[in-house]
């Protein structure tokens, strides 16, 4: 298969631990018989720099293009970088929302995987990081409360305030749709998270959900409110499977389920549109506090790079290999300075990179 790859190296640690990733895919690409093509373009203070701008057209032009988009970070120090002196559609952050919307990107999928090397940092209780987890949620990203109509006024003297939530069926259904296809490929379960006893989105949720439900009879289908669903992350986070929630919802309870596992350089994501295109990137941000000192985790990368192969390219084996990869040189004892801790052996970014690459099999 030929894969055309746009790459988005961007700001701060951004560019060296893109190269990891690109080490790792050419990699597997090369023992699995795969050609891959890397087009390099710039976004965020990056292409303020060179271009004045966030994210030029040409760049939109050109990720449009490609099979799928891999993305390092974007963004400065947000108090002494003078990107964050300009007004705020001219900022780093501009481009993200941009190419996001160019794209048509409306399915974040964040997951979270509790490495048994890395348990001591799960905050959790031992008892229940000692039986580990893996879960997905899927987040519907370009509706509900963020999107809707929203004003403030004064009414009788009263200042008030009013955002809307809104869902269509079309939009709850395609998300449903990539939920329940994620749960194939995972373990079977999709967990619906929903507000039902009190919003009408979340009733058309619910009743969206079971009408997708049946068109996957290998798939189980839950409902569990929202917050039930927040207390059950940090109880017993092995329950889940897939975790499909609106907007608001999924911001919150990814951010949640990221905490759990303690390590934010080991986290990857995904955004999807209703083709298989896809934006991959780490959860993380630009870490400008160290950029440049080659002590970044490519890791959160590196598994983005895998959900990349799984969901643009239905390139399972290959992915798997990347995700096996990870967790041998883990087991080995090898650590970033994020991850350190007594006992295992310190190596930089770039070394991380080449020993999860000579271990693709
Ligand atoms: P951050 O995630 O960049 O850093 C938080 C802390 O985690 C820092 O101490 C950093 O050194 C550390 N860290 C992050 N990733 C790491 C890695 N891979 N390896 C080792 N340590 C790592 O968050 P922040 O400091 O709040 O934001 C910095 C910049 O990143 C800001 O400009 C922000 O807007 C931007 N940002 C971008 C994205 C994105 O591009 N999608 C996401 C979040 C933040």
């Amino acid at each position: 298969m030929k894969l055309n790859i746009v790459c988005i190296p961007g700001d701060g640690i951004g560019p060296e631990i893109v190269a990891q990733a690109k080490k790792v895919l050419d990699k597997v690409t090369a023992v699995y018989g795969h050609e891959i093509v890397f087009t390099d373009i710039l976004m965020g203070g990056a292409s303020i720099d060179a271009c004045g701008e966030p994210l030029t057209q040409e760049a939109i032009d050109t990720a449009k293009a490609a099979d799928a988009v891999l993305m390092g970070s974007i963004g400065g120090n947000t108090t002494t970088s003078p990107w964050y002196k300009l007004p705020p559609e001219k900022r780093p952050e501009a481009g993200l929302l941009k190419i996001r919307k160019e794209l048509g990107l409306f399915a974040n999928l964040r997951p979270a995987y509790l490495f048994p090397e890395l348990a001591a940092a799960c905050p959790l209780a031992k008892g229940t990081s000692d039986k580990g987890f893996d879960l997905l949620i899927m987040r519907e990203l370009t509706g509900g409360l963020y999107f809707g109509a929203r004003h403030t006024e004064v009414i009788d003297g009263v200042r008030t305030a009013v955002d809307t939530l809104t869902y269509n069926e079309n939009e709850i259904r395609r998300i449903a749709v990539k939920a329940f296809e994620a749960a194939r490929k995972r373990k079977g379960k999709v967990t619906s998270v929903d507000k039902a006893n009190v919003l009408d989105s979340s009733r058309l949720w619910r009743a969206v959900t079971a009408e997708v439900a049946a068109d996957y009879p290998d798939v189980t289908l839950e409902n569990m409110l929202v917050d039930n669903c927040a207390m059950q992350l940090v109880k017993d986070p092995a329950q889940f499977d897939v975790i499909l929630t609106e907007n608001m919802f999924g911001d919150i309870l990814s951010d949640e389920a990221s905490m759990i596992t303690g390590s934010i350089g080991m986290l990857s994501s995904a955004s999807l549109n209703e083709t298989r295109f896809g934006l991959y990137e780490p959860s993380h941000g630009s870490a400008p506090d160290i950029a440049g000192m080659d002590i970044a985790n490519p890791i959160a990368t590196i598994l983005s790079a895998s959900m990349m192969l799984r969901y643009s390219f239905d390139l399972n084996k290959e992915a798997d290999s990347i995700e096996e990869a990870v967790k041998a040189v883990l087991k080995e004892g090898y650590r970033t300075g994020d991850i350190y801790t007594e006992g295992t052996v310190k190596v930089g970014c770039n070394e991380m990179g080449s020993l999860i690459s000579d271990r693709i099999k």
